[in-house]
């Protein structure tokens, strides 16, 4: 049986009774409306801890367009049923009163990594993800923490907060999980209509092509214009980015002289996709 549980203190007491038998946490934060990539870090927790959290909390700080907000998919009930079938012991689903209770007046802020790409135009998401995932932390008490590779800048700014402010998570990147057809699992694909969802796996298609050109020796501002004319021509856009970074700091790179990824914003119809892959 999952145990819902809406208030930090009846978590921590929970958590105190399993630290206390010498038990290892394991949360996975998500924000609900669950599918099969959630469900893969659910399963690396399961086998990488003796007990599994799994938040579900649309985190208003780290929206900034209240429309995506607005129609942010929700199933309590649904991603309930799913995480009972994987054994998985507490559902953590605080109000928002519960996470900013009146008075709130602290925001976690990470520079660098967090500022090009989504930070760029996104203004405040990761300052909301930061936030938001310090204070999971700190109510969790987990000792590890999983995250998708599919949100890569987000896994690079916890890393590096996680880091900054000695909190003692270790962090587990996993990889990104997607349909047959290649388009990465989102909550936001049940927004795209039939049309668009037929079109949707050209975004993979036209990086692994990109990212195979690049490690062929085609300049990597050559294959990403490439690619980017093939989903324009598809119906792809606006664009946000499509650029080659360091996988790590996010910096950008000509060549793949270090680690590399390339990584990708673009509008399809009415939704906002995002996707990356290794070089
Ligand atoms: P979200 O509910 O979208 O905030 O995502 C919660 C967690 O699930 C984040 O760590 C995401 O990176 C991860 N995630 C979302 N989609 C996928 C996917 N297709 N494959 C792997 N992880 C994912």
């Amino acid at each position: 049986m999952t145990q819902v549980i809406r208030s930090s203190a009846e978590l921590r007491e929970k958590v105190a009774t399993w630290k206390r038998s010498g038990m290892l946490v394991g949360v996975v934060p998500t924000m609900g409306a669950l599918h099969d990539g959630h469900m893969s870090l659910v399963r690396a927790a399961r086998k990488q801890s003796d007990r599994v959290i799994v938040t579900i909390f649309v985190n208003p700080m780290q929206f900034n367009n209240s429309d995506d907000l607005a129609k942010y998919p929700r199933d309590e009930a649904h991603d309930l049923a799913l995480l009972e079938t994987e054994g998985v012991d507490v559902l953590f689903a605080p109000g928002v009163e519960e996470v900013y209770p009146a008075g709130f007046a602290t925001k976690v802020s990470v520079s660098g990594v967090s500022e090009p790409l989504e930070g760029a135009f996104r203004p405040g998401h990761f300052d909301g993800v930061a936030t938001v995932v310090t204070k999971l932390f700190g109510m969790t008490q987990a000792g590890r923490a999983f995250f998708g590779e599919k949100d890569w800048q987000q896994l690079q700014v916890v890393r590096r907060m996680v880091a900054d402010l000695n909190i003692p998570v270790r962090i587990i990147g996993c990889p990104t999980i997607r349909e047959e057809d290649g388009l990465a699992m989102s909550s936001r694909n049940v927004r795209l209509s039939a049309d668009e969802r037929a079109c949707a796996p050209l975004l993979h298609a036209e990086l692994q092509k990109a990212a195979e050109a690049i490690r062929a020796g085609t300049p990597a501002a050559a294959a990403l214009a490439a690619a980017q004319e093939a989903l324009s021509a598809a119906g792809f856009g606006p664009w946000d980015y499509l650029e080659m970074r360091s996988a790590e700091t996010l910096q950008p790179l000509d060549t793949p002289c270090e680690p590399a990824r390339l990584l990708a914003a673009v509008g399809l119809g009415a939704v906002r996709m995002i996707d990356n892959i290794a070089v």
